[in-house]
């Protein structure tokens, strides 16, 4: 039968026509005025959407690139940091941090809950010689958003500085780095950007982040930060140039759709695919679920990878697995990014095809009724 391929994953997400069209002009030489000037255009537009009056760089790799950038510019070997585990980016801060020869206190969340404000504090009064904290807004692996605003109030009291991974969570959830104080947050291209992989973006908001680039000793180049703030708006290196065109269309378009509604339309998603999971008797798997996505438990008498099999193989519809310990354990709906609401109707009628396609019967129509149901209220 023939089918179209649908990517409902977090990361990378489906890319608008417009943005898409941006990568295939002419590439220019990238020490020319008109490149500056696109730059330029484009730190301001991130500037918005970080919410800072501070500095946002533009780094040519994955988002993971602008994770090691924050702990590069910010760890020294034996600093004592704060790192919040409760899902594989988690865990990720933390085999940075040991990369990079940090004395770590982990803070162990299980998996699908979220961290308690109290327990950073508690941390925090425990070591009161941390330097940096490292958090998640939106833990991609389990579908939970954290509570980034009480954290960033309990971390400024202290001498440390908040960095947070913004990935999957920028766009999508609000975040305010000036408003909350966020010292450091990072996000990447391939998330609520609308665009494709290979940008990252490092958000410095701050003289207390700043302060601390400058103080820290471990070994940096391509992502060493004060490089990056020398040239700025300009690039140290080769700016990845056709990514760039296509950030720019991004930008506009996600300021013409304006943030707020962006958010509200992530928080309308992402509800109406939790009603329709629910609908059809399966359970969401996050105990604190975000906006960005919903992590579905697989029942006990469905295999999860083949679920995953049946959903692209038979019907091109791609969503995502469990990562590390919940790999065929969960399965993960994106609702990130370029999203409308008929992609979100196709996307829990293939889940309900697909359970019942490997004999897992259940009622037919009712999640799409459910979901239906929430966005035609959301509409209104
Ligand atoms: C996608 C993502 C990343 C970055 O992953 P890359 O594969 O390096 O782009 C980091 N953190 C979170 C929360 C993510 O969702």
């Amino acid at each position: 039968m023939l089918k179209k391929t649908r990517i409902m994953t977090p990361g990378p997400t489906p890319v608008p026509v417009d943005v898409l069209l941006e990568g295939a002009k002419e590439t220019m030489a990238h020490r020319t005025p008109e490149f500056k000037k696109m730059l330029a255009n484009a730190s301001e537009g991130l500037k918005k959407v970080f919410r800072t009056g501070d500095h946002v760089f533009i780094l040519s790799s994955s988002g993971t690139g602008a994770l090691e950038a924050s702990v590069a510019n910010t760890v020294s070997p034996n600093d004592k940091v704060i790192t919040v585990v409760g899902g594989k980016f988690g865990e990720r801060w933390a085999e940075l941090c040991k990369a990079y020869g940090a004395n770590m206190v982990k803070i162990d969340v299980e998996w699908g809950d979220c961290v308690k404000t109290e327990q950073i504090e508690k941390a925090l009064k425990e070591n009161p010689d941390v330097k940096v904290v490292f958090t998640t807004l939106s833990e991609t692996s389990t579908g939970v958003v954290n509570d980034i605003k009480p954290i960033a109030k309990v971390v400024g009291k202290t001498d440390a500085i908040l960095v947070v991974d913004a990935v999957s969570g920028l766009i999508a959830e609000p975040l305010e780095m000036e408003k909350w104080g966020i010292d450091i947050a990072v996000a990447g291209s391939q998330k609520a950007f609308m665009m494709p992989p290979g940008l990252a973006f490092v958000a410095v908001n701050g003289e207390k982040a700043w302060n601390r680039i400058e103080k820290t000793r471990s070994p940096r180049y391509y992502f060493d930060l004060r490089a990056y703030k020398k040239k700025y708006t300009d690039t140290p290196y080769t700016g990845a140039v056709n990514l760039v065109y296509q950030l720019n269309k991004a930008l506009e378009m996600i300021e013409d759709e304006t943030l707020e509604k962006i958010w509200n339309r992530h928080a309308i998603f992402a509800n109406a695919m939790r009603k329709g999971i629910q609908a059809i008797g399966l359970k969401v798997f996050s105990k604190k679920p975000g906006n960005v996505l919903t992590a579905v438990t697989v029942p006990e008498d469905v295999d999860g990878i083949e679920f995953l099999r049946v959903t692209s193989k038979e019907y091109g519809m791609y969503f995502s697995g469990g990562q590390g310990k919940l790999a065929g354990k969960i399965f993960r709906v994106s609702n990130l990014g370029y999203v409308d609401r008929l992609d979100m109707i196709s996307a829990m009628a293939t889940i309900e095809m697909a359970m019942y396609k490997m004999g897992k019967h259940v009622p037919i129509g009712s999640g799409v009724k459910a979901v239906e149901e929430m966005l035609m209220e959301g509409d209104e």
